[in-house]
């Protein structure tokens, strides 16, 4: 298959990096090599910076509607792509064709909410105290923006924060994870396209230096970053010290509670999707489920067939529901855990390892669950681990199910599977996570509402819906007499 040469967008225009070779592979056939080229350098971030910094006062001066038609149009050739960088997308990244072309339509329609957010009220206008005065609250940009962005949705993460930076009136700086050059590289065609005036979005590929090197830049206004809690934290320091505005959207260890009056056949199909879509690489996937002594001898069993049927494959083929994971690390570290869960642990369904010819080499994990040992839960309970992994656990009431739902230093999502009303809504009152489904899968967020965690899950204002405003401006308040 053709191989894709890497290339960063500064300033208007496509050019070779200055760093160290970078080579993405397929994770499905990692002999498939997708794109390769030279990263970006310290020199090309710096160049990053200087045309952002040039750009932002031409834009911010821009008129929002016209900003907002930059949009609109880039969000036409999105779609108009969407069946090729659909195939792309699950080739580099390994989500199946299904999702991969869904997760494009969702970044098009991504772009297409900022667009007309930026129309409604931003501001307001108070009555003062002082006679011939009246006070208005108004909204401005916060400047040049660096934007650091993680693997698992290379197409609609970058349009949830770049859509609304640059509808706002900010220029940018990205990152887009080492793994997922090709879709951060058709985002960036398409603002081009869609005529993105130059230096407006500068696109900067490579590996954690570069992301470095961005948040350590001494012309970046604010940091907005999708990824791991242990490297959002870290960065976040680091900004805290220069004063420098953080927005971290971290990792997750996200329940499914199913309680004793849940309709089970709901309950089994939404933990198995929301477990093993995407080789349980989202940010809100379930890994631990909470099941009610009553119900869960059955669950379990219609769960683990279910499990078994899940197609495991090529990401592209038809009829697949659970792709690769993205690299020989994870497919490493995944394994690994599951090799530990099968001695401290009940398996309830743990095929053995796919052997090194088979499935052509790629980095895949078979579905698999363990009923945990109450003594000792061990770190499937308590550490994320980004792999198609569940870790099952027993509880005699809806009560001790919730308190285990909130027993996590994490707290982006959990699903609640309940026919009651009462329970549902005690559950919805009690939990402490940021994203709460009632009888659907954990996994799943929205564009038009705010989407983020709690505790270790997240940093900073909320991202998304009209919350996505709030870390992308701020306010100025104008005390105006005549
Ligand atoms: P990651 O933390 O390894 O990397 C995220 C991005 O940061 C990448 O672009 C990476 O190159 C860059 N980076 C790594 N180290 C850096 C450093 N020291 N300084 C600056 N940049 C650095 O995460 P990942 O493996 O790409 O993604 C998976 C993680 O992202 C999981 O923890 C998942 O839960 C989280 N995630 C969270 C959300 C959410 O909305 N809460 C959504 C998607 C993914």
């Amino acid at each position: 298959m053709t191989v894709i040469a890497l290339h960063h967008f500064i300033d208007g225009t496509w050019v070779e990096g200055g760093g160290e070779p970078l080579v993405d592979v397929n994770p499905s056939s990692p002999r498939d090599v997708v794109a390769e080229g030279p990263g970006a350098s310290r020199a090309d971030v710096d160049r990053a910076f200087a045309a952002a910094r040039t750009a932002f006062d031409g834009w911010r001066r821009t008129p929002a509607r016209t900003r907002a038609a930059i949009l609109l149009r880039a969000a036409d050739i999105i779609e108009a792509h969407r069946e090729a960088w659909g195939r792309e997308l699950a080739r580099e990244e390994g989500k199946t064709l299904v999702e991969a072309i869904a997760e494009t339509d969702h970044a098009a329609n991504i772009l297409r909410f900022h667009a007309q957010e930026v129309e409604r009220q931003s501001g307001g206008v108070f009555e003062s105290p002082s006679p011939g005065e009246r006070i208005l609250v108004i909204r401005r940009p916060v400047g040049v923006v660096g934007a650091i962005t993680p693997f698992n949705f290379p197409i609609s993460i970058p349009a949830w924060k770049l859509a609304p930076a640059l509808v706002w009136g900010n220029t940018v700086v990205w990152k887009a994870a080492t793994s997922v050059p090709v879709l951060a590289m058709r985002f960036a065609g398409a603002l081009e396209q869609a005529g993105l005036p130059r230096g407006v979005l500068n696109l900067v590929n490579g590996t954690a230096a570069v992301g470095e090197a961005i948040v350590a830049h001494a012309d970046v206004d604010a940091v907005t970053f999708t990824g791991s809690t242990n490297v959002g934290r870290s960065i976040a320091a680091q900004l805290a010290t220069r004063g420098i505005p953080f927005q971290g959207e971290l990792g997750g260890k996200n329940a499914s509670l199913v309680l004793a009056d849940a309709d089970l056949d709901v309950a089994v199909e939404q933990v198995a999707i929301g477990a093993f879509r995407a080789a349980g690489q989202k940010c809100t996937a379930t890994s631990r489920v909470i099941v009610h002594e009553a119900v869960a001898d059955e669950f379990l069993r219609r769960l683990a067939a279910r499990t078994e049927r899940m197609v495991v494959g090529d990401a592209q083929a038809e009829g697949v529901e659970v792709g690769p994971v993205i690299d020989r690390a994870a497919r490493d570290r995944v394994a690994a855990a599951i090799a530990l869960a099968r001695t401290t642990a009940t398996v309830v369904v743990a095929p053995e390892p796919y052997g090194p010819d088979e499935l052509d080499g790629g980095y895949f994990i078979a579905p698999s669950i363990f009923e945990l040992n109450e003594d000792d839960p061990g770190e499937l309970w308590t550490e994320e681990l980004f792999g198609p992994v569940i870790g099952i656990r027993r509880v005699p009431s809806t009560d001790a199910g919730v308190a285990l739902v909130n027993d996590s230093a994490y707290g982006l999502s959990v699903a609640v599977f309940t026919t009651g009303l009462a329970d549902a809504l005690k559950v919805i009152e009690d939990i402490s996570v940021g994203v709460v489904h009632v009888n659907s899968a954990s996994a799943g967020a929205d564009l038009h509402v705010p989407f983020g965690g709690s505790r270790a899950s997240a940093l900073g204002p909320k991202e998304q819906g009209a919350a996505a405003r709030e870390f992308f401006t701020e306010t100025g308040t104008v005390y105006l007499r005549g």
